[in-house]
């Protein structure tokens, strides 16, 4: 596929044609998270008067990360957005945690001033070819994968995005890597506009926050924007066992490259026999075994394809990609294998935050299941994972804000039980577990009710689990 070659050209070309003087602008920055912090960082680097806006106050915040942000010379507006900063502004910069539709954020858009999110903003200035991951699950799995992968082809990468390194950070760097590789939620993919990746890769698409789009086909929309600025030259690849995706056919012309669990006629890679089948980009077949592939489920099994075919295409050697199936371990909180207490094991899936992920994570065990699940509900219909867990949860924990219309969705299918934190969850779960089964906490809900973040719960799910099994042993 020598269209490689030819889009590194098209890419620098764009870098350079986007660049635009940001000396004397003045810039807002609005939120606080990390692309927050990191854009606010580079735009006062290049001489913007910046100003950031963050609706918490100060108190609540990162004391050390203000006052670097104070000496940099940057204004804080904190505890509340006010409209006079933002019409005032020439660009304003848009965290993905802020909801598009604030008022500040209306009226400066009826003003005409142009609102990006940091990733837009990066990509203007980038002069190394990216590969940029999106879908509702598998992201960080996938841009894991990858990075692996053309590190062992023996490539130098940048891996950032959504995952927690924001991008501005390498821009603002010496820009050395020979690729950056990049995860990308919905909410970045909305505030981009000139965005257009070498490789583009969307994994699948099912319901996820609702509770900040208007409908489901607005978010679906809001994945496929990935691709909206690729033209030749341009790789997208594309899983063909979704149906929304294996419909998608995008006008501009990218070469499309389609995966899928089985075979089937174009498919640049499936599985056969348990091992990945896969097209180099000298349409040569090659196979890649996965003996030693250690993630659980089938949907694991397409991460990897996605991962290879965007490897492939990049022109890795199909040895580099074996070793790093061989050696991969997976991330923490995705499924992970916490303890085994008296014959149950006990495995912490908390990075599962909506329905279509826990249902993966059920399906990927053969024991029979006892359910942790809840937290804060993004307005999915939880009816569809009562349907997947038929025959393979024998019993249920729910908690958290959506313990009850989880427990109305369940209904008297299986025997549930309401927890009022994690210690008693996971002490119920074990009470409906016999030796040989699995207790899995797959939350199907973000964790923002009771705890920062996914991490956070699937540390307090661990330590509950270990003080089980100290006072059980
Ligand atoms: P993301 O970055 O998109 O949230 P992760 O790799 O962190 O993706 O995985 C998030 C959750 O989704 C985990 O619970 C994991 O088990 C599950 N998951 C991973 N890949 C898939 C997939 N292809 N389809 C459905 N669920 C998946």
């Amino acid at each position: 596929m020598s269209v490689v070659k030819k889009e590194r050209r098209i890419d620098n070309n764009q870098g350079t044609l986007r660049d635009m003087d940001l000396s004397g602008r003045k810039a807002l920055v609005v939120g606080l998270g990390e692309s927050g912090l990191a854009a606010a960082r580079w735009l006062a680097q290049q001489g913007s008067h910046v100003t950031v806006s963050e609706r918490q106050a100060g108190s609540d915040l990162d004391k050390d990360a203000l006052a670097d942000l104070l000496r940099s010379g940057i204004k804080l507006e904190l505890g509340g957005h006010n409209v006079k900063t933002f019409t005032e502004a020439d660009l304003i910069v848009v965290s993905p945690g802020v909801p598009l539709d604030i008022e500040p954020l209306s009226v400066a858009r009826e003003r005409g001033i142009s609102i990006i999110g940091e990733m837009e903003l990066a990509s203007r200035y980038l002069k190394t070819p990216s590969v940029a991951v999106t879908g509702t699950n598998g992201k960080s799995t996938v841009v894991r994968l990858i990075g692996d992968m053309l590190l062992k082809g023996g490539k130098s990468v940048f891996v950032g995005g959504n995952i927690g390194r924001p991008l501005t950070r390498y821009i603002g760097g010496e820009q050395r890597a020979d690729y950056v590789v990049l995860e990308i939620s919905s909410f970045q993919l909305d505030t981009t506009q000139t965005f257009s990746p070498l490789v583009a890769v969307i994994l699948n698409v099912s319901p996820d926050h609702l509770d900040r789009y208007v409908d489901y086909d607005s978010y679906a929309r809001s994945k496929q924007r990935i691709c909206a600025n690729q033209g030749p030259g341009q790789i997208l690849i594309l899983n063909d066992d979704d149906p929304l995706l294996s419909r998608l056919q995008p006008k501009n012309g990218p070469t499309v490259l389609r995966y899928g669990l089985r075979d089937r006629p174009g498919l640049y890679a499936f599985l056969d026999h348990g091992q990945i089948r896969a097209k180099t980009p000298g349409e040569q077949m090659i196979t890649l075994d996965l003996d030693r592939f250690t993630l659980p489920g089938d949907h694991n099994k397409a991460n990897l394809m996605a991962a290879a075919v965007a490897s492939l295409a990049l022109e890795i050697f199909p040895s580099a990609i074996q070793e790093v199936i061989d050696r991969f371990e997976g991330l923490p909180h995705r499924t992970e294998l916490v303890e085994t207490v008296g014959g149950v094991a006990f495995y912490d899936d908390s990075k599962a935050t909506n329905i279509d992920a826990t249902i993966k994570s059920i399906a990927s065990f053969s024991k029979p299941v006892v359910l942790i699940a809840g937290g804060r509900h993004k307005g999915s219909d939880f009816t569809p994972l009562v349907g997947a867990a038929s025959g393979r949860v024998k019993g249920a924990v729910f908690l958290g804000e959506a313990g009850c219309l989880l427990g109305e969705a369940f209904g008297n299918r299986i025997s549930w039980s309401k927890a009022t934190n994690m210690t008693d969850a996971v002490s119920l779960a074990f009470g409906k577990a016999q030796k040989g089964d699995v207790v899995l906490l797959a939350p199907a809900c973000s964790s923002f009710d009771m705890f920062r973040d996914f991490k956070h719960r699937g540390a307090v799910f661990r330590e509950a689990v270990r003080r089980l099994k100290n006072g059980a042993s």
